[in-house]
C-alpha cells in the first residue's frame, strides 16, 4: 500500500500542456476516481504515475519514494486498461502466469497466489479455459487477476469497464467496489462517466483543461461544488 504524491507535475506534448501545475495527494488505501470529460488529461496523468509517460515538470511520489526516473516495472504499480490484451493461445491460468513467471516466482507460490487470486475475482473454474470462450467481464476480470498477482502497491485503472454492456459494467463497478474493501489497496480509477465516479469513489479528482478543478468526497463535491464547472459536470442543485 502507498500514498501517491504529485508535486507540480506538468506534461507537454509539444506546445500542447495537457497537465498544468497538478498538486495532489491520492491516500493511501482509497478508491480515488479521476474524472473529467475526454481530452482532459486522464489517462496522461495515470499514465505518468505508472512511468509510462514521462512529465515535463513536478515530482510523482509513491509512498516515501520519489520514482521520477524509475522505470515501469520497478514502481510497484498494476495498471488495467479498456484494452485489457489477453494472449488468445493461452488459458486463463496461463495469462495470468506469464508474468509470474518471468519475474521467476516459484512455481508453488505461483500455483498459491493463482489459487487465491482467482477465488476473489471468481474465476476459480474458469483456469483452463481460452479467452475467446470468456464473457467481456469473465476477460476483464483476468486482466484484473493478472494484475493482482503482481501485488501491486497501487492499481491503476483507465476506463476498465468501458467496452461492456451496461448491465455487466454495473455488476463490474459493484465486483470493484468490493474487491477495494477486500484487498484494501490504493486504487485510482480514471473514467469519464461523472454518475459512475460519484458511486464508486470515496474520493473524486475532478479534472478540466488539464487542471484539478476540485479533489474531496463526492458527498462534498456534491454540496459544495467549488467552481461553476464542478456543478454543472456533477450536475448539482445550484
Ligand atoms: P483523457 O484521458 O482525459 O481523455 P488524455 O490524457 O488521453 O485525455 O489526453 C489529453 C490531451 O493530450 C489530449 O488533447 C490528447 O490529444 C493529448 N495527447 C495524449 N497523448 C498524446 C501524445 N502521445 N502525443 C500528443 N498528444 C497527446
Ligand atoms: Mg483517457
Amino acid at each position: 500500500m502507498a500514498q501517491i504524491t504529485l508535486k507540480q507535475v506538468e506534461k507537454s506534448f509539444g506546445k500542447d500542456h495537457v497537465v498544468r501545475s497538478l498538486d495532489l495527494t491520492i491516500e493511501d488505501g482509497s478508491f480515488t476516481v479521476l474524472v473529467g470529460p475526454s481530452g482532459c488529461g486522464k489517462s496522461t496523468t495515470l499514465r505518468m504515475i505508472a512511468g509510462l509517460e514521462k512529465q515535463t515538470a513536478g515530482e510523482i511520489w509513491i509512498g516515501d519514494r520519489c520514482v521520477n526516473g524509475v522505470e515501469p516495472g520497478k514502481r510497484n504499480v498494476a495498471m488495467v486498461f479498456q484494452n485489457y490484451a489477453l494472449y488468445p493461445m493461452m488459458t486463463v491460468k496461463e495469462n495470468i502466469e506469464f508474468g509470474l513467471k518471468n519475474r521467476k516466482v516459484p512455481k508453488a507460490e505461483r500455483e498459491r497466489l493463482i489459487a487465491d487470486i482467482t477465488e476473489i475475482v471468481g474465476l476459480s473454474s474458469y483456469l483452463h479455459k481460452k479467452p475467446q470462450s470468456l464473457s467481456g467481464g469473465q476477460r476483464q476480470r483476468v486482466a484484473l487477476a493478472r494484475a493482482m498477482v503482481k501485488k501491486p502497491d497501487v492499481f491503476l485503472m483507465d476506463e476498465p469497464l468501458s467496452n461492456l454492456d451496461a448491465k455487466l459494467r454495473s455488476q463490474m463497478r459493484a465486483e470493484l467496489i468490493q474487491l477495494h474493501k477486500r484487498i484494501g489497496t490504493t486504487f485510482i480509477y480514471v473514467t469519464h462517466d461523472q454518475v459512475e465516479a460519484m458511486s464508486m469513489g470515496d474520493r473524486i479528482i475532478i479534472m478540466n483543461g488539464g487542471i484539478v478543478q476540485q479533489s474531496d468526497s463526492p458527498m462534498d463535491i456534491y454540496n459544495d461544488p467549488a467552481n461553476r464547472f464542478t456543478a454543472e459536470f456533477i450536475g448539482s442543485p445550484p
